[in-house]
C-alpha cells in the first residue's frame, strides 16, 4: 500500500483505529487500519537485521508514530498495535525463539520492546498467521469462515484461521504447515529446519532454485541453463519466464513444486477441512491470469482431486491470495482488533 492515493481518508475511517506491523527479514511494513480493515496510512523501511533486535524494535515503535504523523492523529487515537514476526516464537511471553532469517535475535522479548517504544499495547502473532488473518478478513478468503494460507517464498509459511480464531497451538507452533511431512522416503530432501521430507523442502522458492540448479547440471543445453550461463540470476522469476517461453524442463520444475504442494494441501484438508486453501507469497507466478500461474494452481488442484474425498475435491476452494505484501500488516492489525474487542 505504498501509493497514498489508495489510502482511505481519515474522515471516512470507521473508529477505532489499529496499527499493524509486519517484521520480515528484509523489510518492516507498518500500516494504520480502520475498524473495517481499510488502510489509512502505510510506512516501510529496511529491517537492517544485522543491527540487532533492539534497534529494529525502536524503529518499529517509531514507525507507529510515523503512521500517526502521516494520518494526522495522536498516538492515543490508536486502540492497539498488532505485531507479526517470523517464528518460531513464544506467543504468551512475546519472545522470538529462533528466527532463521534474523540471526542473533534469539530469545529477544520483541513484543514488550515494541510496546515500550510505541507506547501502546501490542498483540503478538506469527507472521504467516497474521497474513492468513489478513486474507481471511480483507482478502481472497473474505467470504469464508475458515482458511488455510500457504505462503511460498524463501520458506513455506502457514496460517490457519477458523471463525476468527488463529490456530497458534499449545506451544506457539500451530499452523507450521511448511513443516508437514510430504515425503517419508530415504531420499527425501532436507528442510532448512534440519528435518527431511517437509513441504518447505519441495515447494519454496529456495527449493525450486535448488532443484533447478540440479537440472542445469543434468541438461546444460536447456534454455534455462543457457540463460544462467549468460549471467542471469537463477530465480523463480527466471524459471517462470523460461517456462512461459516454452522451456519444458523449467515448466516441469514448477509443476513438480505444485505436485508436492498438492500433497501437503490434502493433509491439511483432511486435518482441518477448511472452506478455502489460499496460496500466497512470492512464488505465485503472476497469479491465475498468467499462463504459468494458472498451470501451477491447476496442478495443485489436480493433485488434490486425485488424493482426497469427492466431497472435499468438489467443495474446497483453492485460489491465490489477493493482498500480496499487505496481508501481514493488515492481518496483524486485525488480530489487534480482536484482542481489543475481547478486552473492552
Ligand atoms: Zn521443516
Amino acid at each position: 500500500m505504498q501509493d497514498p492515493s489508495r489510502w482511505l481518508p481519515l474522515a471516512s475511517a470507521q473508529q477505532p483505529l489499529y496499527a499493524g506491523v509486519d517484521l520480515g527479514g528484509t523489510n518492516i511494513k507498518a500500516g494504520l487500519v480502520d475498524d473495517l480493515g481499510r488502510t489509512i496510512a502505510f510506512h516501510t523501511e529496511p529491517t537492517h537485521a544485522a543491527r540487532g533486535p533492539e534497534d529494529a524494535a525502536a524503529r518499529m515503535g517509531r514507525s507507529v508514530h510515523t503512521l500517526c504523523a502521516l494520518a494526522g492523529i495522536a498516538i492515543d487515537d490508536i486502540a492497539r498495535v498488532g505485531l507479526g514476526t517470523p517464528g518460531p516464537q513464544d506467543l504468551p511471553t512475546g519472545v522470538i525463539i529462533r528466527a532463521g532469517n534474523l540471526p542473533g535475535w534469539d530469545g529477544f522479548p520483541i513484543r514488550d520492546r515494541v510496546a515500550l517504544h510505541c507506547g501502546l499495547p501490542v498483540t503478538f502473532a506469527n507472521d504467516a498467521n497474521a497474513a492468513a488473518y489478513g486474507e481471511f478478513w480483507m482478502g481472497s478468503a473474505k467470504e469464508f469462515s475458515s482458511l488455510v494460507l500457504l505462503t511460498l517464498g524463501t520458506g513455506v509459511g502457514g496460517g490457519i484461521i477458523i471463525g476468527d480464531l488463529s490456530i497458534d497451538g499449545a506451544h506457539s507452533h500451530g499452523s507450521e504447515c511448511g513443516h508437514i511431512i510430504v515425503d517419508s522416503s530415504e531420499t527425501a530432501r532436507k528442510c532448512p529446519c534440519g528435518q527431511p521430507g517437509h513441504l518447505e523442502a519441495y515447494s519454496s522458492a529456495t527449493s525450486l532454485k535448488a532443484r533447478a540448479q540440479e537440472s542445469l547440471q543434468a541438461d546444460p543445453t536447456s534454455p534455462l541453463a543457457r540463460a544462467v550461463a549468460a549471467g542471469e540470476e537463477l530465480s523463480p522469476i527466471l524459471i517462470a519466464r523460461e517456462a512461459a517461453a516454452g522451456d519444458s524442463r523449467a515448466l516441469e520444475l514448477i509443476l513438480e513444486a505444485a505436485r508436492w504442494l498438492g500433497i501437503g494441501v490434502v493433509t491439511l484438508m483432511h486435518t482441518i477441512d477448511p472452506e478455502a486453501v489460499v496460496i500466497g507469497g512470492a512464488m505465485t507466478f503472476g497469479g491465475e491470469a498468467a499462463p504459468v500461474g494458472k498451470a501451477f494452481i491447476d496442478r495443485v488442484r489436480d493433485e488434490v482431486r486425485a488424493r482426497t474425498f469427492p466431497t472435499l475435491a468438489a467443495k474446497t476452494v483453492i485460489r491465490y491470495a489477493s493482498l500480496g505484501g499487505d496481508a501481514g500488516y493488515i492481518g496483524a492489525a486485525g488480530l489487534a482488533r480482536l484482542a481489543h474487542r475481547a478486552t473492552s
